[in-house]
């Protein structure tokens, strides 16, 4: 599970451990951003050596929300947050003491993180391959039939008797198109014109136009949530 490479990428007074595995010129990239999701990043090792894919993991911490020191102060983000301006600016949190960060030291943060997320969008291929995030998605926090009557919400397959805790969400139609053609999981497609700028790795694909699928699998279900990322990768692969 060791990663084949470990990159540093230095801030003004910090810095984040990046983990790469596989080729880094592979056609697909896996991207991991929440480190209290570990079953997602052993699924996803797994995929390393049965698909020509990147996976990129950008969880040095065992826990959801990343920490940055900057300027003396520490710092917390949500790293599925950090990828537009606006979901930087709701994300970074100072953590620590009463005193409230001065608007010089929270606007020090704000840079940093913003320099933190473009090296990181350059390890995720810099816009140039198309993205699958490994996530997990324990009991009852997003169940597929939450996103069913999303307005940002173009298609769905549900099957009944699956559980609703792992699905694929979709923002790519030809992807959608050939994982539903054989249903074997719930899928949403959604409409990037109509998503909210939350600041997710979502949000920067569809900025950019980059193919992307979220994998959300239960963690109790680790077989399950690679088998998963396989068929995602192979949605997204040149056919
Ligand atoms: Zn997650």
């Amino acid at each position: 599970m060791s990663p084949d490479r470990v990159r540093a990428v230095s801030l003004s007074s910090d810095r984040l451990d990046v983990a790469l595995w596989g080729d880094e010129s592979a056609p697909v990239i896996i991207a991991h951003v929440h480190g209290n999701e570990q079953v997602a990043l052993h699924a996803a090792a797994q995929v390393v050596g049965r698909r020509p894919v990147r996976l990129v993991g950008l969880a040095p911490q065992p826990r959801r929300r990343q920490r940055i020191r900057v300027a003396g102060r520490l710092f917390d983000f949500d790293p599925n947050r950090m990828w537009t301006l606006a979901g930087r600016a709701a994300t970074l949190a100072c953590l620590g003491g009463d005193a409230q960060p001065t608007e010089r030291e929270q606007a020090a943060a704000l840079a940093d993180l913003a320099d933190y997320a473009e090296r990181a969008w350059h390890l995720l291929g810099a816009g140039q391959r198309p993205i699958v995030a490994a996530h997990n998605n324990a009991d009852g926090l997003l169940p597929v039939d939450a996103l069913l009557g999303e307005p940002a919400t173009l298609a769905s397959c549900r099957i009944p008797h699956l559980p609703p805790d792992d699905f694929l969400y979709v923002c790519h139609p030809p992807a959608y198109e050939r994982l539903t053609a054989l249903p074997f999981a719930h899928a949403v497609l959604r409409d990037d014109t109509r998503a909210p700028d939350d600041g997710s790795l979502s949000v920067r694909c569809a900025h950019e136009g980059v193919p992307y699928i979220n994998v959300e699998c239960h963690p109790a279900r680790g077989d399950r949530n690679r088998d998963l990322l396989l068929a995602a990768v192979d949605a997204l692969l040149p056919r």
